[in-house]
């Protein structure tokens, strides 16, 4: 093969991704793991029971159904749209990686706003496609002026929004992301990981507007409210044209009866969902109350984490401190324009009163 270079009799591998870092956060062993944005809460015991008596009658000798007919059925009634706009995958970064092979690659570009969720970039590159970059603003919300030159300069064919917005916590407003929607010239992909927790959602401004709205893809999965990142589903809801182009890119059979039934009869339990989201929002604001009272700056979070800087210690050490306590939280310190910023999950209220306790102690 003329231009694959060897190192020790193994072929290298593309040299557009030798300069990716892979995507890992710090996993340390401490009693309290506020690091990864996860449901500190497990699945309803009545779902475990009721999948585990599923899985016992599963016919594991068959395929899954490939369309995940019974799942994408049951996930658009809950939105109100049709199966058809369903596209279902392993987790929502599986999904991504769909749109990206279906419409991004070589010679395509892709749009995005800094600080936002690294994973959108990192499997841009990972398909060849072309990032183009532009900053949010100092308080972390979207500046429209720079949305615009961006996509003019770059005329990407996805743009990347993450409302609520990880890692700085605030969801775009409606009124911000029609702003946007009516900007770019190929598809909008909202990432709403944390949807359930915000006051709107994309989902909104697309059944206001069908017509106008065919270019915006929505993404959710079940890994954060859900309680469900053990699981690995996530989806989209899109135009069917959409759907077909990520159905065409992913691989056959590619999401296990297992999770397909984990997802189905998930959907059952939406008011236990809905219990598990209010608890953390209002263990949400006990945090962000409790960090009015201590040398740090935070900002407003619409999601299940929240995004400070301690004024007066390094955050590195910061994060030290609480490690040594038993508690583990993100350093974002190092990520673009999240200077001395660190990043915590909301967990159960003795677990937050861990973390507020070591934090505490560690600015005093
Ligand atoms: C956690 C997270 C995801 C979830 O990815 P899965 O593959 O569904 O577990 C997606 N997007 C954002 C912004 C996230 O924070």
């Amino acid at each position: 093969m003329a231009g694959v270079g060897r190192t020790g009799g193994l072929p290298a591998v593309r040299p557009d991704l030798t300069a990716l870092v892979g995507y890992h956060s710090a996993q340390v062993e401490v009693d309290v793991r506020l690091n990864t944005n996860e449901s500190p809460m497990p699945p309803p015991a009545a779902w475990q029971e009721e999948l585990a008596g599923a899985v016992a009658r599963i016919d594991f000798h068959r395929y899954p159904d490939r369309e995940a007919t019974a799942l994408r059925q049951a996930l658009a009634d809950s939105h109100g749209v049709g199966v058809e706009e369903v596209f279902c995958a392993n987790g929502s970064n599986e999904v991504l990686q769909c749109l990206l092979l279906a419409y991004g690659g070589p010679g395509r570009t892709v749009a995005l706003f800094e600080p936002t969720y690294t994973l959108h970039g990192h499997i841009a590159r990972i398909t060849g496609t072309d990032v183009a970059v532009g900053p949010r603003r100092e308080d972390f919300a979207l500046d429209l002026d720079v949305v615009a030159g961006v996509v003019a300069a770059s005329d990407p064919v996805l743009t990347f929004l993450c409302s609520p917005n990880n890692p700085t916590g605030r969801a775009d407003s409606p009124a911000e992301i029609a702003a946007v929607a009516d900007q770019v010239p190929g598809l909008l992909v909202v990432d709403e990981a944390y949807g359930q927790f915000a006051p709107s959602s994309a989902l909104g401004l697309r059944a206001a507007d069908p017509g106008g709205t065919r270019h915006v893809v929505v993404v959710r999965t079940f890994s954060k409210t859900w309680s469900m990142a053990g699981a690995r589903l996530g989806y989209l809801v899109a135009d069917p044209e959409v759907v077909a182009a990520c159905e065409l890119v992913a691989l056959p059979y590619h999401l296990d009866v297992v999770t397909q039934l984990a997802g189905l009869l998930a959907l059952g339990y939406t008011d236990e969902m809905n219990e598990r989201v209010a608890t953390i929002a209002e263990e949400r604001g006990r945090i962000a109350a409790a960090f009015a009272d201590l040398p740090v700056e935070s900002w407003p979070s619409d999601a299940n984490f929240l995004l400070f800087r301690p004024v007066e210690r390094e955050a590195v050490t910061v994060w030290s401190d609480l490690v040594s306590a038993g508690v583990l939280v993100r350093d974002c310190s190092t990520w673009p324009g999240l200077t001395g910023c660190l990043r915590v999950t909301v967990g159960l209220p003795e677990e937050n009163d861990r973390f507020l306790a070591a934090l505490t102690e560690s600015l005093r």
